[in-house]
């Protein structure tokens, strides 16, 4: 609306991921004129910085998307002008009065609303909402804040982080975004459950993002409880190849020589519903592996009496249909079917029937934080977690979690840069699924 303005604030504005990722999501928002016409960026933390730095700071990481190069610089300067900095502690009641009085010169007597994005670590966040909350809010217009990951570290500190930030805020307030909190905490409970979720929900009654999370908490009630029987951690080793090192977890000066903290994990999960009775939901995450991938792939099972290998003999080494969605790099939905050979004989080959997003579709795909802001920036809530769904999260890898700190289990150790420790195959095995062969797949 004419009317309005929105003021984003970046609180922790100095760091790593507001210049690595907040900053440039803004400003392809405003390229592709996303933003609403009214907008003012501030950056706010404690490092004395003048508007003219912060600029200077963001400007080295701004990029135009490569299809539309025409006026890049001009739309750069024009971004940059509305970028406007305000020094101050994270705790201070002052410095965010100081804040709101720069807010106020910038919204000019339009109806303001107001967006503070929290890069920031997480034992902070409650005082920086007091403060924003109590003396930085809109007057008139909405507040809106976007809480980064990690979102506490169990099911307790989960629920007091929650508990505290309502005190000032109220739920449709909070969008709650998902290091050293090990790769179950930082990988798995957050990331690949939400698309674990999305994945096996049912068909939410429509697009609202409410109908969406209540499917999607239904999923997560469903599930069994994670067992450690269910579950294989690893951390990475270093190691020697071709005359380069390559460094262990623990080589980190950072990280305790004899830190259990796991790199790697892989878990069997299922889900008790009528729909996904005895499947078996197989997820890993791991740091230094061979490949960086992020993708989902649904095994098909074996056809009953199989005919290829009745009549002929023909078997492909127990592959099965696949379906792969292949979520980074690479955006992609492939399926990987067994077909016969064209020919006279009846020999059996894998292929790909293969949906590779940037052939089709040159764009270049959007940057998650740029869907995040905009949906911050327009109150869209379905892909942010609601409080009941991180309650459910927690409640399947709490005990897990717990019981591997209690007994103190020691990851198995994986060379870095290999496929992650054997233990991970063994627990596929189990279940009868295989990890599927990642080297041997053309994109
Ligand atoms: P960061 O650089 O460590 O911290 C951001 C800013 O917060 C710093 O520039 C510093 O600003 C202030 N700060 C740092 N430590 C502080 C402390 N102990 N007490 C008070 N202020 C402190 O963090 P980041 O990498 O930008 O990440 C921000 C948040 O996003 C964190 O919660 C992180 O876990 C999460 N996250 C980061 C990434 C990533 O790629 N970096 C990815 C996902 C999630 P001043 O000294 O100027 O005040």
């Amino acid at each position: 609306q004419n009317g309005s303005t929105v003021s984003i604030t970046v609180v922790g504005a100095s760091g790593d991921l507001a210049k690595k990722k907040i900053f440039p999501a803004l400003f392809a928002l405003f390229y592709e004129d996303c933003l609403p016409k009214h907008f003012t960026v501030f950056g706010y933390a404690r490092s004395k910085l003048t508007d003219e730095e912060l600029r200077n700071m963001i400007s080295k990481t701004l990029t135009c998307r490569i299809d539309k190069r025409e006026n890049c610089n001009d739309k750069m300067e024009q971004f940059l002008q509305r970028c406007f900095y305000q020094s101050g502690q994270y705790g201070s009641e002052e410095n965010f009065v100081e804040l709101d009085q720069k807010l106020r010169e910038k919204e000019a007597g339009k109806l303001p609303n107001r967006l503070f994005y929290l890069s920031i670590p997480p034992n902070i966040f409650v005082d920086a909402v007091r403060c924003a909350s109590h003396h930085a809010s809109s007057p008139t217009g909405w507040t809106r804040v976007i809480v980064e990951k990690p979102f506490g570290r169990d099911s307790e500190s989960s629920a007091e982080l929650t508990r505290f930030l309502k005190q000032y805020l109220t739920e449709d307030q909070i969008f709650s975004y998902f290091d050293n909190y090990g790769i179950i905490r930082d990988i798995m409970q957050n990331h690949l459950l939400q698309i674990l979720a999305l994945f096996a929900m049912e068909t939410p009654v429509s697009l609202d993002a409410e109908d969406i999370r209540n499917e999607k908490v239904k999923v997560l009630r469903s599930m069994r409880t994670l067992k450690l029987d269910d579950v294989v951690v690893g951390q990475y080793k270093g190691h020697t190849k071709g005359g380069k090192s390559y460094p262990a977890y623990t080589d980190d000066p950072t990280v305790p020589k004899c830190s259990l903290t796991p790199t790697f994990a892989a878990a069997a999960l299922f889900i008790d519903n009528a729909r996904w009775d005895d499947v078996p939901f197989l997820m890993k995450a791991g740091k230094a592996l061979h490949t960086r991938r992020a993708e989902i792939r649904v095994q098909f099972r074996h056809v009953p009496g199989n005919l290829y290998k009745r009549n002929f003999g023909t078997d492909l080494d127990k592959a099965t249909n696949e379906l792969v969605i292949r979520v980074q790099p690479d955006e992609a939905i492939y399926l990987k079917i067994n077909n016969k050979i064209p020919g006279l004989s009846m020999r059996l080959d894998r292929s790909n029937l293969n949906l590779l997003y940037s052939a089709r579709y040159p764009r270049e795909i959007p940057d998650a934080y740029e869907r995040l802001l905009l949906d911050a920036i327009e109150g869209e809530r379905r892909l942010f977690i609601r409080s009941d769904e991180l309650d459910a999260a927690w409640a399947l890898f709490t005990p897990v979690l717990k019981e591997l700190e209690y007994k103190k289990i020691a990851p198995e150790l994986y060379p870095y840069g290999s496929r992650g420790p054997v233990g991970a195959h063994y627990l596929a095995a189990k279940y009868n699924v295989r990890w599927g062969d990642l080297s041997s797949e053309s994109s």
